[in-house]
């Protein structure tokens, strides 16, 4: 049977850079054999245009029906005034939710082509390919009681309330083991185990699945150290699973390594390995309609979708090396551009791709 693949372009460089994906979803198909059942759907401002919400039942029953969905961007200025219910955002956070996607995989992935990119040393970062699984349903943004309160003394009091049960960090556990088992079999775990019990839990669970995965290497490490080390020698890291705050902010970190917003990719897994996949950066309207939007983020996207949902590693494979070929033949959007490269549009960055899939 086929996988169903559902589409979302959304807004802004949203429809731009999906086309581009498109294509090489195509030459996969007449080249390579992929048989895919392919829908499209509204999400985001696009779907409250058409249809009064940014997540239309319509899209939801579809999204429920997929295998994998792959998202351009949502959000633009022009939604900014609605209310919360309905900004485009509420489309991206429903699909999240509706469809228990508990497991954020962040790549930061420097092709040494870039490594000029960085506002890190070269070599310090060229070559960089680690993976960060943050736990995204769970933890201290969304455990309880939380709120500000006026205590008995008269002063106000925020609260917020780090929970993780057993079973939530066996399954993100899980995830991170599966996911260093298509990569080099390395993953450490980040904590706080020396200060916050919730997490030394954490660190319990993880090590006992770690049974189970005998072939992946296992370490651990408390936070502030990770955040220094991703910082001091990021290379020594391969997979990193942690929880929903601290996978945030280091994910934000690892990612500006790399530089580029428009190179990074994201899948969202649930306990099966269905999963939503789309770049890192947004609609940036900005730039919206002029052609000058990189693809190349949401092409790797396509890569990660066939290789964590689809169960075809052998074509991220491909596309991966496509692309580190166009970027050696010193094709650049104006967002990577620098000196002695050629700075090429959306499309043409497409194109250039899809003649590279081509052995
Ligand atoms: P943004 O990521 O859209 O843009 C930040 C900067 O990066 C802009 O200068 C933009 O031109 C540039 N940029 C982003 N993607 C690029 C690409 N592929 N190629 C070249 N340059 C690129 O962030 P923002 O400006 O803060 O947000 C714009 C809108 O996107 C807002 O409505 C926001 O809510 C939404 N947003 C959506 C998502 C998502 O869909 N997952 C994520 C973040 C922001």
């Amino acid at each position: 049977m086929k996988n169903k693949l559902l589409i979302l372009p959304g807004d802004g460089i949203g429809p731009e850079i999906i086309a581009e994906a498109e294509k090489v979803l195509d030459c996969l198909h007449t080249d390579f054999g992929l048989e895919l059942e392919v829908e499209q759907g509204l999400v985001g401002g696009a779907a409250y245009e058409a249809e009064g919400h940014p997540l239309p039942e319509s899209t939801l029953s579809l999204a429920h029906d997929a295998d994998a969905i792959l998202l351009g961007s949502v959000g633009g200025t022009k939604w900014e005034t609605l209310d919360r219910a309905l900004r485009p955002e509420q489309g991206l956070l429903g699909l999240r939710a509706a469809l228990e996607l508990f497991a954020n995989l962040r790549p930061a992935i420097l092709y040494p082509q870039l490594a000029d990119a960085s506002t890190l040393k070269p070599e310090v970062v060229s070559g960089l390919d680690l993976l960060i699984v943050r736990e995204l349903t769970g933890g201290i943004y969304f455990g309880q009681p939380r709120g500000i309160h006026i205590r008995d003394d008269g002063q106000q009091e925020g609260i917020n309330t780090l929970r993780y049960s057993e079973a939530e960090i066996e399954r993100i556990g899980r995830s991170a083991f599966e996911a260093a088992r298509k990569r080099d079999h390395r993953l450490c775990s980040v904590d706080k185990a020396n200060v916050l019990e919730c997490t030394e839990l954490w660190r319990q669970v993880i090590t006992r699945i770690g049974g189970d995965y005998p072939d992946v290497q296992l370490s651990h490490m408390y936070v502030d150290n990770a955040a220094m080390q991703l910082v001091r020698a990021p290379k020594q890291f391969d997979v990193i699973v942690t929880t929903n705050m601290f996978g945030d902010i280091l994910s934000d970190a690892a990612a500006m390594l790399t530089g580029s917003i428009g190179m990074l990719p994201s899948a969202s897994l649930d306990s099966l390995g269905k999963g939503m996949y789309e770049p890192i950066h947004g609609s940036a309207p900005d730039i919206a309609g002029q052609g000058k939007a990189n693809p190349l983020a949401t092409i790797l996207s396509l890569a990660m979708m066939l290789r964590f949902s689809l169960n075809r590693p052998e074509l991220a494979d491909i596309i991966e090396a496509a692309i580190g070929r166009v970027l050696d033949d010193g094709l650049r959007t104006p967002d990577i551009a620098a000196s002695g490269t050629q700075t090429v549009g959306t499309r043409d960055m497409g194109d250039a791709v899809v003649a590279a899939l081509r052995p």
